[in-house]
C-alpha cells in the first residue's frame, strides 16, 4: 500500500488547512526546517536578579568590599575612600585603573554625584570613565546645570553630546550601560576601524552605535593613536567626590 501515506498527509491537510499568508507561501517553498541552523548553540548564562546585577560570566570589578581589581594610576595602591560599598574619588589624589585591560566589552557602572552641590559646569561631580584608558565616557552632574553639550554627562568628552540628558539629581545612584567596540589598526598604526559606543544612562539610551574620532583631549582635536588590543578601564579624579559601585564587565 504505497500511496497510504500521500493520502494520509492530503488528509492532514485538509483537517489542518495553513491559517496565515506566511504559512502558505512557506509551504509553497517547501520544507522550513532548511532555513534552521541548530549549532553552535549559544552559551548559557544566567542573568542576575535585576538588569543592574552581575551575569553568571560577568568579570566583578568591583562589588564595594575592596580594591582588589584597581591600581592608582600614580602608585600601585588605591588611594580613593571606601564607604558604604561605594568607592569615592579622593580630590587630588589620581585616577585608577583595572589591573587587567579590556578591547570590546560590555560594562556596567554606577555613579553617584555629591548631593552637597558645589561649583557649576564641568566643577560639579565631575569625572570619567575611560573605555581602554582614553575614550571618556562622561560623568558630571548635569542636572539643572548647564555646560557645554559635548562635555556633558553621557557625552563622549569633547565629541559627542548625548541623544538626550537622562541625569538624576545629585545624590542619587545613576546607571551606565555601556556596549563598546574597540577600534582596529592596520600593523604600520593606521587606523582600520573607529571604536563604537552605545550607551544606556538610568535605562534611557544616549549614545547610539556613535563612531569615536579618537582619543580623548583636552585641547585640540581628537586623534587616534595605535594601542594593545586590550587596555584597563580608568576611572578619572577631577576633584569632585564622585561614588562608583557595582561595577562588572563582559567580554565580547
Ligand atoms: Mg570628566
Amino acid at each position: 500500500m504505497t500511496h497510504t501515506k500521500p493520502l494520509l498527509l492530503a488528509a492532514l491537510a485538509a483537517l489542518h488547512p495553513p491559517t496565515t499568508t506566511a504559512q502558505v507561501i512557506d509551504r509553497a517553498k517547501g520544507d522550513p526546517k532548511l532555513s534552521e541552523y541548530w549549532e553552535p548553540a549559544a552559551p548559557v548564562v544566567t542573568p542576575g536578579k535585576t538588569p543592574q546585577d552581575a551575569p553568571s560570566d560577568a568579570i566583578i570589578l568591583f562589588d564595594g568590599r575592596d580594591f582588589s581589581q584597581w591600581q592608582g594610576a600614580r602608585r600601585p595602591d588605591v588611594p580613593w575612600t571606601l564607604k558604604d560599598g561605594a568607592m569615592v574619588v579622593k580630590g587630588g589624589s589620581g585616577g585608577i585603573r583595572t589591573k587587567r585591560g579590556f578591547g570590546d566589552c560590555q560594562l556596567h557602572i554606577e555613579f553617584r554625584t555629591p548631593a552637597e552641590v558645589k561649583g557649576d559646569g564641568q566643577g560639579r561631580g565631575n569625572s570619567g570613565i575611560y573605555l581602554m584608558d582614553r575614550y571618556e565616557l562622561q560623568v558630571l552632574d548635569n542636572y539643572n546645570n548647564k555646560t557645554y553639550v559635548n562635555g556633558q554627562a553621557g557625552s563622549i568628552y569633547k565629541q559627542l553630546p548625548p541623544l538626550v540628558n537622562a541625569c538624576r539629581p545629585p545624590g542619587e545612584w545613576q546607571t551606565y550601560d555601556i556596549i563598546f567596540t574597540a577600534p582596529r589598526f592596520h600593523d604600520d598604526g593606521r587606523l582600520r576601524s573607529q571604536a563604537r559606543i552605545t550607551v544606556i544612562h538610568n535605562g534611557v539610551l544616549v549614545q547610539h552605535d556613535a563612531a569615536l574620532w579618537g582619543g580623548t583631549e583636552y585641547v585640540g582635536a581628537p586623534v587616534y593613536k595605535k594601542h594593545g588590543d586590550k587596555e584597563p578601564i580608568f576611572l578619572q579624579d577631577h576633584g569632585n567626590p564622585t561614588a562608583f559601585r557595582n561595577i562588572w564587565v563582559r567580554e565580547l
